[in-house]
């Protein structure tokens, strides 16, 4: 049996390093992007540019995705000139955050050709991305997975979420709900205690050692806040969707979420304040206005 040929679409801040990582591992790659400089990157290292999604699903068996919002996966995925009109694609497998609804949509709209629909959003941000690192919350057939099993374990860890079209999905919405309300509460405890007269360092430190430690306090804190570098490598605009995502589908099936609801309007504020492309961790910048404080700069520590 020959190796089946991948497509990859959508080279960002996390589709480019997974897919460069496809490409250094020996798989047959075909791309697509809107950015033709991304495109031209991969094509360097020896992937073939397509001109459309649907020209990658006439070149590849299994077509990978990871696109910013619900609409352009779905647009992708069963518009014009997208997946669905692909001679050779049997399996579509989305990395991007779109919510359960549209992984159901797309699904549904697959079968029709027999496309065979991958939920698989992924979590562990651009620094996961380049290190292969990746969580990746997996909803399909049991046989579809096994047969991805080696290709995933390219990019990070496959955890199989179940069958169900959209498990996937609602397990990386209730994720990152859980890792922005860490991130927002860290924030503001970050910003009274400097206020207080505390050093920030001091501040990580004790929650690391003790029981305030989370992803935040971790990794977020000393990589983008104490060095003032705000550079974390996710939108305030990408974080809003994903909460927002996550509380309409909790209210939905009649779950209330009230801390989650205040999280929301955090990054509303935020991105009022910053703009789409400011860094998630600007929420700092947003607390220390109003507490009157700025968090003094300290260097980045990896160790
Ligand atoms: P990004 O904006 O950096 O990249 C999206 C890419 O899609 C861009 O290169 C853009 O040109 C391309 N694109 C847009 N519309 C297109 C179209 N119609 N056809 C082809 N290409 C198109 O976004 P990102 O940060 O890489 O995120 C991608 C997905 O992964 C999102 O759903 C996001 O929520 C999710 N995600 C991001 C992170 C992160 O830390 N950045 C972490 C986990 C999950």
């Amino acid at each position: 049996m020959s190796t089946p040929k991948f497509g990859f679409i959508g080279l960002g801040t996390m589709g480019e390093p997974m897919a460069r990582r496809l490409v250094q591992a020996g798989y047959a790659l075909t791309v697509f992007d809107l950015n033709e400089a991304a495109v031209d990157r991969l094509q360097a290292l020896g992937a073939t540019h397509a001109a459309d999604p649907k020209t990658v699903a006439d070149n590849a068996e299994i077509v990978f995705a990871s696109l910013p919002t619900p609409d352009i996966v779905q647009k992708v995925a069963l518009g014009d000139a997208g997946v669905i009109h692909g001679d050779k694609v049997r399996v579509f497998v989305d990395l991007s955050t779109t919510g359960p609804r549209t992984a159901k949509a797309v699904a549904t709209g697959l079968q029709s050709k027999n496309v065979v629909a991958v939920d698989c959003p992924v979590s562990g941000g651009a620094a996961g991305a380049e290190k292969g690192t990746l969580a990746l919350m997996v909803a399909c057939p049991n046989a579809t997975y096994e047969e991805l099993l080696p290709i995933l374990k390219c990019i990070g860890k496959p955890l199989f979420c179940g069958e169900a079209p959209g498990l996937g999905q609602t397990m990386k919405l209730v994720n990152n709900l859980v890792s922005v309300t860490a991130l927002a509460v860290s924030c503001e405890a970050l910003v009274m205690g400097v206020k207080a007269g505390l050093d920030p360092q001091v501040m990580l430190d004790v929650f690391n050692a003790g029981s305030a430690r989370n992803s935040a306090t971790a990794d977020k804190l000393p990589r983008a806040v104490l060095p003032r570098t705000f550079d974390f490598g996710f939108t305030t605009a990408l974080s809003l969707k994903d909460t927002r995502l996550c509380l309409d589908e909790a209210e939905a099936m009649g779950v209330p979420m009230p801390v989650g609801s205040s999280v929301r309007q955090v990054l509303n504020m935020t991105r009022a304040a910053f703009g789409d492309n400011a860094d998630f961790t600007r929420i700092t910048c947003l607390i220390e206005q109003w507490a009157g404080v700025e968090v003094p700069t300290r260097p980045h520590n990896p160790n």
